[in-house]
């Protein structure tokens, strides 16, 4: 198939805040973005279509703990004319928010890397027999086959779970199910077993990888001069790289990110983080914001690829 080729009808109608039609995205890149082989709604192949639709120069395929879609996706990536760059989203220890590393240019055929990723989706299965059992102790039942189900393909995440108990009428929408059951602290939480930030930019180093920092603001610094110290502590690791262009990034902290990456010699990268337009981040579309509030320039590959030496 051609890039000519892909039927407009095959995707989404754009929402409200575009009007008739999607805004014209050529030569620019998406570098985050989640598949059906983690917590997205659509395959990695469709995200590529819908790339070259928009006119997406190239685009990171960033599911969760896994590069498993890598492959496909880049496949059809030579078909529709879409670089695809080989990466993945590492959940990383972190007390004090949501620490997310993104790995760009690993080499998915890296054994230690694929081996670590292999122990993750084991805790998880682990963590997920915890949740199983605390729900069905609060009088909800949710077998490991609904989940399963639910899943598909991609690795069962607490999404899953929650979509399960909306289903079964335990509870009415996404939100609550995380406010009121599995939301960090809530009654069936557990936490699982993941790489401390220093191992995660470790294993994506050895696997070849740029090790960047996805969302910094979900690490929940309110002084910025601690999440300097802290992205120095990072660097100090081995760390990149800053995801500055991002949906919850407003432009003052877009601005304090870049004089950071400025300082320390970091990349600067950005992505929608698109998972799908369903529950999970509704806000934001393939190659923009929320809103269709921003773009990420193609000229930001260039410096990528180079630290990766591609
Ligand atoms: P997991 O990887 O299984 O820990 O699930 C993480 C995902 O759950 C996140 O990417 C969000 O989609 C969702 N999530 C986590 N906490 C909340 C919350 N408080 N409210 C809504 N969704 C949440
Ligand atoms: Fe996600
Ligand atoms: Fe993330
Ligand atoms: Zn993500």
């Amino acid at each position: 198939m051609t890039a000519t080729a892909i039927q407009k009808s095959h995707f989404p109608a754009p929402s409200n805040h575009f009007g008739p039609s999607y805004p014209d995205l050529r030569g620019c890149i998406d570098l985050h973005m989640h598949s059906t082989c983690s917590d997205g709604a659509y395959e990695p192949e469709f995200l590529v279509e819908w790339a070259a639709h928009l006119g997406l120069a190239a685009i990171a395929l960033t599911d969760h703990d896994t590069t498993r879609g890598v492959r496909r996706a880049q496949a059809r990536g030579r078909e529709v004319g879409v670089e695809v760059i080989p990466a993945a989203e590492i959940t990383v220890a972190f007390s004090g928010g949501t620490f997310h590393l993104l790995g760009f240019f690993v080499d998915v055929d890296n054994q230690a890397f694929n081996d670590q990723m292999a122990a993750q989706v084991r805790s998880r299965n682990e963590r997920n027999r915890k949740i199983v059992q605390a729900l069905c102790d609060h009088g909800m039942e949710v077998t490991h086959e609904e989940l399963a189900k639910e899943a598909g393909e991609a690795v069962v995440g607490r999404p899953h779970i929650a979509h399960v108990m909306i289903r079964k009428g335990y509870v009415r929408e996404f939100k609550e199910a995380f406010d009121l059951w599995l939301g960090d602290g809530k009654p069936c939480f557990f936490n699982k077993e993941d790489f401390s930030p220093k191992d995660a930019i470790q294993l994506v180093l050895k696997a070849g990888g740029v090790p960047v920092l996805a969302h910094p603001r979900w690490l929940n610094f309110r002084d910025m001069a601690k999440l300097e110290a802290y992205i120095v502590e990072l660097k100090g690791y081995g760390l990149a790289g800053l995801e500055v262009i991002y949906s919850d990034h407003e432009d003052s902290f877009q601005n304090t990110l870049k004089d950071i990456a400025k300082r320390h010699g970091l990349l600067i990268t950005g992505g929608s983080d698109f998972h799908g337009g369903g529950v999970v981040k509704p806000e934001v579309t393939l190659g923009h914001g929320p809103g269709g509030g921003f773009h990420v320039p193609g000229d930001l590959l260039g410096p990528l690829k180079a630290a990766a030496g591609v």
